[in-house]
């Protein structure tokens, strides 16, 4: 049931790397075979929208920004049956293909086709969407959610019920998948200690991830003191904050044992190494911030052998979305996942150029843009 006209819309574009973004006026072309449009009601900014802008994390230019996002469908194409025109989605950007090798073997987040659309920006026909000033737009990972409708594959968008608030539903697209999931598929065992290195909207929901699954200790480190105020609301019990080294200090409040499990979920490569540090003998360290893709990390290599420590990665929490954000929907409606003390501030699609720069202030856990109109 697709509509034949393209429409205009607006969208915050990064025009190029280094360029500030800015609300535009883009056309939006009906769904393909395969494809949905979604009118989107509220949409999260994340770090990597940022990453996306200074080339740190590299995509093609210009694209529509965001990657993580709630909304109604309001129009399917050809071949579409998992979901109807009117349902309540999320989007969410790995639109896992389900035959790779990667898919087959229970890592869909890695999914060959997913990773090739987000790095040249093009759908599975060769195409985007989106088009501005009369050449092709690109969107960030298959999504491009800080607009007021996008079009992406049906494997992006997963249904929710109607109870699940848009700007909750919107924060289950990036930050609580890839932060609980990066905890919940994380060795951690009942009772276990656990740091969590940086708080930010990722950070947070590792530690709401390791409370989920049984963490007695979660120290949380980062120097600003709101966000250890808010990881203690979301299951934190010890802080590390400003003035603090975290490697010492984690390893002070256990004793110079350090943690079972450690996360790190910045991508400073200090942090990182830290992470490795803070990991007991026999213990894991779990990579979960995006770190710039030229920088090396260096740990040292005795400790593998000589402590079995294991270092590791996550990307997207290692979910697959279909999957998972029941899961996560389940746990919020249990009262196990928080979801409102993330939302801070609210923001209009016309200040979202706003939201990105309070964001990289420290000001905001996740800004989101809501579409109040609707
Ligand atoms: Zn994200
Ligand atoms: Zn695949």
């Amino acid at each position: 049931m697709s509509q034949a006209a393209s429409r205009s819309i607006q969208a915050l574009v990064a025009r190029d790397y280094g360029q500030p973004p800015t609300v535009e006026w883009v056309e939006l072309e009906p769904p393909g075979a395969g494809e949905v449009r979604v009118r989107l009601q509220a949409a999260g900014v994340c770090h990597s929208d940022w990453h996306a802008v200074t080339g740190r994390l590299p995509m093609p230019m210009p694209m529509v920004l965001g990657h993580e996002g709630s909304g109604v469908v309001d129009a399917v194409g050809a071949g579409v049956r998992g979901v109807a025109p009117g349902d309540r989605v999320v989007v969410t950007w790995v639109p896992s293909c389900g035959a790779c090798y990667w898919c087959l073997n229970g890592s869909s987040e890695l999914c060959a086709e997913a990773n090739r659309g987000a790095v040249d920006g093009t759908g599975a026909d060769g195409r985007t969407p989106l088009s501005w000033r009369g050449a092709p737009l690109h969107r960030f990972s298959w999504a491009g959610t800080l607009a007021a409708e996008a079009v992406v594959p049906e494997a992006a968008v997963v249904r929710i019920g109607g109870d699940l608030p848009w700007r909750e539903a919107a924060l289950l697209g990036c930050a609580v998948q890839t932060g609980v999931g990066a905890a919940l598929r994380s060795p951690i065992r009942a009772g276990d200690t656990v740091a969590v290195l940086g708080l930010g909207g990722v950070g947070l929901n590792v530690v709401q991830g390791a409370r989920i699954a049984g963490a007695a200790r979660i120290i949380g480190a980062d120097p600003v003191a709101w966000k250890g105020e808010l990881a203690l609301q979301m299951g934190a019990t010890d802080l590390v904050g400003s003035g603090q080294d975290p490697l010492s200090a984690v390893l002070d409040l256990t004793d110079g044992r350090g943690v079972d499990v450690a996360f790190e979920a910045v991508g400073s490569v200090a942090l990182m190494a830290a992470a490795f540090n803070v990991a007991r003998r026999g213990g894991t360290a779990v990579m979960v911030g995006v770190p710039d893709p030229t920088e090396e990390l260096s740990v040292n290599a005795f400790a593998f052998p000589s402590q079995e420590k294991t270092l590791t990665g996550s990307w997207l929490g290692g979910s697959h979305p279909a999957r998972d954000i029941p899961r996560l929907e389940a746990l919020w409606r249990a009262g196990l996942l928080q979801l409102a003390p993330l939302l801070s501030h609210d923001y209009a699609l016309a200040d979202a150029p706003q939201a990105l720069q309070d964001l990289l202030a420290g000001r905001v856990a996740r800004a989101v843009v809501t579409f109040p109109d609707r």
